[in-house]
């Protein structure tokens, strides 16, 4: 006995799997809406899709991290030396793609004028640039640190972030101030700003003649403290410290013309300001 066509075809179209695109949800969010030079920028994502999303800022790619069930954070560093501007920041994930328009406004930073006497010597090794970049480059996976930074050094601050130079007369463009100058007394106790792994130690007798007695603090994901012309040095590449615990004492190490400590904040190797972090910090 023939079976039916009728039926047969009937169940061939209620086979037919209907096709539904995937509707993972992807959201981006930016703090601060209203960056200015040296801010340091913050995406927050929200991504259902299984491969983690790609961020770009600009031509730039930027390391995304997981924080969470679906949730993951990058963080984009802006300097003086960016041009100010609009920036496209791009969020992609598997299916679809968030598109956000950045403007870093442009941020007046102090100058100082520097008269150098002719001859005078080009000081620094190429033992402690390559130690110093080396340490500037690292991208840990782990993040070491959560909360607000806390400051290094009890005194006033004597020279601010992003300080620009002219010297003998003509603008230095590539130079600005790396961090934060505190003013105080060579002996003074410097703490660590942030958790993480000490993962450089050099000694002015080394060869760290420009910075002089130098600690650095890989906080995580790309995040770093650097802390130099330090008198003493009471830690070892390799140990965990907290934030606050006493990693050694201001000094007048390297390059430096009186007792300060000098503190770089990095992301992703370049120096940001750290005054918002030490406000409202990282959670
Ligand atoms: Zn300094």
């Amino acid at each position: 006995m023939l079976r039916p066509l009728l039926p047969s075809f009937l169940s061939v179209v209620a086979l037919t799997p209907v096709i539904v695109q995937p509707t993972d949800v992807l959201t981006a969010t930016v703090t601060p809406l209203a960056p200015r030079q040296g801010d340091t920028l913050q995406v927050s994502i929200q991504s259902s899709a299984e491969t983690p999303p790609q961020v770009r800022f600009g031509p730039r790619t930027i390391p995304v991290f997981a924080i969470g069930a679906g949730q993951y954070r990058a963080l984009i560093p802006t300097t003086p030396v960016l041009k100010p501007g609009g920036y496209l920041l791009t969020v992609q994930g598997a299916t679809q793609a968030r598109r956000i328009p950045i403007e870093v406004a442009r941020r007046s930073f102090p100058v100082q004028r520097i008269w150098l006497p002719p001859g005078k010597s080009d000081l620094g090794t190429d033992f402690e640039f390559d130690r110093v970049d080396a340490f500037k480059a690292l991208i840990t996976p782990e993040l070491f640190w959560t909360g607000p930074l806390r400051r290094p050094a009890p005194g006033r601050i004597s020279t601010g972030y992003g300080v620009r130079r002219y010297y003998n007369g003509v603008f230095a463009e590539d130079y600005f101030h790396r961090g934060l100058d505190y003013a105080d007394a060579t002996g003074t106790p410097v703490r660590a700003p942030a958790a993480g792994r000490i993962a450089l130690v050099g000694y002015e007798q080394q060869g760290f003649e420009v910075h002089g007695n130098t600690i650095g603090i890989d906080h995580g994901q790309g995040i770093a403290s650097i802390l130099i012309h330090l008198n003493r040095i009471n830690v070892r590449e390799g140990q965990f410290v907290q934030a606050g615990d006493v990693i050694g004492t201001v000094g007048n190490t390297g390059a430096s013309t009186g007792p300060h400590l000098h503190w770089g904040f990095y992301v992703l190797g370049e120096s940001v300001d750290p005054t918002p972090w030490l406000q409202r910090g990282l959670n």
